[in-house]
């Protein structure tokens, strides 16, 4: 029997299941939404499992640090602010055995005096502090904005260790974010032995008091009771009917799922299935260790490309009850597995250089098949949860309206 629907989402990540609800939120009827996803538990990349008694995040270290009230008051419907512990973040970098606190260039005064010095003056060098242009290519980017030592000791490799491909396929449109270094600031800090310049704007997160991460999405799911249809994967669309594995059929489909995944599944035009070739991910490993740090980090970035993995997370800080770290890697660099290990093929999207054309083309096709890319692999960004629930809860309000939601 063919099931037929207005709304057909694809994946129970956050994106899928903010929209979903969001949607009956709007008073859509349950009947007319359903979402189907292939693993047994929602919450995608921010699912949680229980290792050595406690849980761990799946996906990685997932942290809850929401800008917009609407985004906590959905959360906070399937569990309340009374669930979750409130940290002040303490995030550090391994530098060569030394635990620095994150960001590097506002934290130089925890260095050796020796070192400050040679880092005070690359950064007087650096590009975008001479007022030379802005370079093209990602490295000099890197070197332009924070000066070499930076660049060299921390920012280049930690890359190198995370997109595990050469740095020159990478665009830099995405480095906005990164705040301009101020020599002022940094030799402020250097001189009165404290942080200057700009921080990062959220100081603070949440994580659940009993619970990994993963425990809101999973409530979500539930809640959704058979409007989430899981353990059933997409292997076939056909993209003129909006059918989905010859058994749903929907007025529209919104994607949360990778479309470099969709060439396989679908009948796609010729120039947007090259398009979708051209979009590049990159997987990740979670590995548990049972072993207690002395850090009282949350997690901690290893740029030391002798180490496989570039991030920590030190859970008994931030775990109750708990012992033992986990560590994210780069799927292509992990050695082998220890006592847990967690591989998520589809970890990071990657910005390389032609991605926002790629992504704009097959968005604007899609569009004309009522289909529409949302999250992290529909629009093809490194966006939080949090993001990925404020561009759902928008998406429902146009959907309800009738404006597509299309861009
Ligand atoms: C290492 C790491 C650390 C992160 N840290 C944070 C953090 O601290 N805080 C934060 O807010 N965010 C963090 N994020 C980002 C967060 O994981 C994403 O914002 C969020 O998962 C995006 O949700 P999504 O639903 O768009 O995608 P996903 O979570 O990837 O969900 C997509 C869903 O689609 C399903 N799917 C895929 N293919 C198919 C198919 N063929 N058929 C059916 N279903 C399918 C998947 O199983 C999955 O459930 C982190 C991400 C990573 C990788």
């Amino acid at each position: 029997m063919m099931s037929r629907v207005r709304f057909l989402i694809l994946g129970a990540g956050p994106t899928g299941l903010a929209l979903a609800h969001s949607l009956l939120q709007r008073g859509v009827p349950r009947r007319d939404v359903l979402v189907i996803e292939s693993e047994a538990v929602s919450g995608g990349l921010c699912r949680s499992a229980m290792v050595d008694g406690r849980p761990i995040d799946i996906g990685g270290g997932h942290f809850l640090d929401v800008r917009k009230q609407e985004v906590l008051d959905l959360l906070f419907h399937f569990m309340p602010a009374s669930e979750w512990d409130i940290y002040r973040r303490v995030a550090k970098i391994n530098l060569s055995g030394q635990e620095i606190d994150h960001p590097l260039e506002s934290n130089l005064w925890q260095l050796s005096k020796q070192n400050q010095a040679d880092y005070l003056e690359s950064i007087a060098r650096a590009g975008c502090v001479a007022g030379s242009p802005m370079p093209e290519s990602f490295e000099e980017w890197v070197r332009w904005r924070l000066g070499e030592r930076i660049a060299q000791d921390y920012m280049l490799p930690y890359n190198r260790k995370i997109w595990s491909m050469a740095l020159d396929r990478l665009g830099t449109y995405w480095l906005h974010k990164l705040p301009d270094v101020s020599f002022r600031d940094a030799l402020r800090s250097c001189l009165e032995g404290k942080p200057y310049g700009t921080l990062p704007a959220h100081g603070s997160f949440m994580y659940p008091k009993t619970h990994g991460y993963g425990e809101v999405w999973r409530r979500m799911g539930v809640a959704l009771g058979d409007r989430l249809i899981t353990g059933c994967q997409v292997n076939h669309i056909d993209v003129t009917r909006r059918t989905v594995n010859g058994r749903f059929t929907a007025d529209t489909v919104i994607s949360t799922i990778p479309w470099s995944e969709w060439p396989r599944m679908a009948d796609i035009p010729d120039e947007i299935a090259d398009r979708m070739a051209e979009l590049v991910h990159v997987g990740i490993d979670v590995d548990y260790c049972s072993d207690n740090l002395s850090s009282r980090a949350h997690w901690i970035y290893e740029p030391c490309e002798q180490v496989p993995h570039h991030r920590i997370l030190v859970r008994h800080n931030f775990c109750p009850g708990s012992r033992g770290y986990w560590t994210e890697t780069n799927a292509l660099r992990s050695g082998p597995a220890g006592i847990f290990r967690h591989r998520n093929e589809f970890a990071y999207p990657v910005n390389t250089r032609g991605k926002p054309e790629a992504v704009s083309a097959i968005l604007a096709w899609a569009a004309t098949q009522r289909i529409i890319g949302a999250g992290r692999w529909g629009k093809w960004e490194h966006m939080n949860s949090d993001v990925a629930v404020a561009e759902s809860i928008r998406l429902a309000g146009d959907l309800v309206e009738n404006k597509d939601g299309l861009p």
